[in-house]
């Protein structure tokens, strides 16, 4: 498509789009042939050859050179490449959007978030640049004094799912950066051209700062092969991995193997529950953008609705009336508000759910396959609501596509039992004005989730709280709050400013 040719030429990416980009130089990769498409209409953006395992011997390499060069830039001035990378990211939003728009297939509004969210963190993490604290802590001996240091940590590899194709690069790239770390980015497969252009984006700040080594970020497009890669070596102390839960278990494994460190953000399968005194014109909005929004492709998509039965008639009326009436179709058409799914492999994969659900005695409303008024070539869905009980086994799995389970609830306690009754712990949300019930959702008794919402949805956090989910969604945390302690390790001092040498515990060793 000429369109995300274009993008590419505006920021300044021209000739055909590489798939290494390491030490300041883009290389074609010696791996297969991979093709970019998008998912409005199929149509192909790009071809170009993979990157391979052995490319990330390389990548860690000059990331470890870098690291030695970074990790003693003073924290404040590693803020101000970030601040120089918010304001690019500011100045190019829309083409950005348009990319992720392109690849992704998100309505511009989604899109235009996205890229959003980068530009927040960017802020964020300059602000961090300057506090990154350690304590000081009472020491049991006289005349000492007990601290604790953070310190850069080394290379970070971040793969990253299709879903977000370039927010989640800017969570882990941001903190990383202030933190001191140089980056190696395996975006997904079926979104390098957002990763292309961010890191063209980066490396044109990067440019600017004398103090800034050649290796700080490495991007190499390639497989799942390239990110076992990237699991695997010793030279990377922290993967930071965001996709499916197979996917998080295998990097898992590998970077336990060498005792590494990982960061897993992983799926998520996220209820609400609406009680009684919920305002449901407030519910409803919150339930569809959480359900639909991204056409249920996000790792908060709200997949469960626990309803009290009181309400139960009244919510399941409202709710499909507003879906019979969802713009559905080409993602960069102002009105729409559900764009495609990902693929045709989506599209079959909600189709066999729906069977599944159906198979156990599931009510399906709505749910086809769109085809009249969106771009042919392009997997297009009626966002589906169903109806089932509680012991249905498809309750279990996360589906990436639009489906919103309904569940009847009699007491609160029922409902947060059956919220919290699935492997994944990623994002849940109550829809009540009783206090009381708020309180009890988010408190330990309550929402075993990650993030737990009162009277808005499960999707859309903002980029001040620590993102992350329990449970099979990996227990990892990114973003705001003090998420930044993942890219550092922390070193305790204790010094003594005495003439005595006074053991810790009393303990006597006279020598
Ligand atoms: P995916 O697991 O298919 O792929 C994600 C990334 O992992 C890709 O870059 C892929 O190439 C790589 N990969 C796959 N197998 C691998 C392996 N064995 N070793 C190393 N790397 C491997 O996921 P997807 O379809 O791109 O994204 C959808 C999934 O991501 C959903 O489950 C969604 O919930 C999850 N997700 C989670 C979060 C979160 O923050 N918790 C955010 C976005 C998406």
């Amino acid at each position: 498509m000429d369109a995300a040719r274009e993008a590419l030429s505006k920021l300044g990416i021209t000739g055909a789009p590489t798939a290494i980009h390491m030490g300041g130089k883009s290389h074609t990769g010696r791996g297969a042939m991979l093709s970019v498409r998008s998912p409005i209409d199929g149509g192909e953006l790009a071809a170009l050859a993979q990157a391979s395992a052995a490319d990330v011997e390389l990548a860690a390499a000059a990331a470890g050179q870098a690291f030695l060069a970074w990790r003693a830039v003073p924290a404040p001035w590693r803020g101000e490449l970030v601040r120089r990378i918010g304001e690019r990211l500011r100045a190019e939003k829309e083409t950005l959007a348009e990319l992720v728009c392109l690849e992704a297939g998100k309505i511009r509004q989604e899109a235009l978030g996205e890229v959003q969210e980068m530009i927040d963190i960017c802020d964020f993490a300059v602000g961090l640049s300057r506090q990154l604290y350690g304590l000081t802590i009472a020491s049991e001996r006289p005349a000492h004094r007990l601290m604790e240091q953070w310190h850069p940590l080394g290379p970070v590899g971040v793969i990253t799912a299709f879903n977000f194709p370039v927010a989640v690069w800017a969570w882990n790239a941001m903190l990383a950066l202030v933190c001191g770390d140089p980056l190696i980015w395996k975006p997904s497969e079926k979104t390098p051209l957002c990763a292309i252009a961010c890191h063209h984006i980066a490396q044109q700040a990067i440019a600017e700062i004398p103090e800034a080594p050649a290796g700080l970020l490495s991007l190499l497009v390639g497989g799942a092969e390239v990110g076992q890669a990237l699991a695997a070596h010793r030279g990377v102390p922290l993967v930071s991995a965001t996709g499916s839960v197979p996917m998080g278990r295998a990097v898992a494994q590998t970077v336990a193997a060498r005792l590494g460190r990982s960061l897993l953000e992983l799926g998520g399968n996220n209820a609400a529950i609406v009680a009684p005194s919920a305002d449901l014109d407030l519910a409803v909005r919150g339930i569809v953008f959480g359900a639909v929004g991204t056409c249920g492709q996000r790792c908060t998509t709200l997949r469960r609705l626990i309803v009290h039965r009181s309400i139960y008639d009244t919510l399941l009326t409202k709710l499909e009336a507003v879906y019979r009436e969802l713009p559905i179709g080409d993602p960069r058409d102002m009105h729409t508000l559900v764009g495609p799914l990902i693929d045709e492999a989506a599209a079959l994969a909600m189709d066999a759910a729906l069977a599944q659900a159906r198979e156990q005695g599931g009510i399906v409303r709505q749910g086809e396959r769109v085809t009249k008024d969106v771009p042919v070539g392009g997997y297009y869905v009626r966002p589906a609501l169903v109806e089932i009980a509680a012991a249905a086994s498809v309750l279990q799995q996360e589906t990436f596509a639009p489906i919103l389970y309904l569940l009847r609830y009699e007491t609160l306690e029922q409902a947060i039992a059956l919220q919290n009754d699935v492997p994944q712990g990623l994002a849940s949300a109550i829809f009540t004005n009783d206090v009381r019930e708020a309180e009890l959702f988010c408190s330990p008794q309550g929402s075993d989730c990650g993030i737990a919402n009162v009277n808005i949805g499960t999707s859309g956090a903002e980029i001040g709280g620590a993102f992350g989910g329990e449970k099979e969604t990996g227990g990892g945390r990114e973003s705001g709050s003090d998420a930044w302690k993942a890219y550092m390790r922390r070193a305790t001092n204790t010094i003594n400013y005495s003439a005595e040498l006074p053991l810790a515990q009393g303990i006597e060793f006279d020598v």
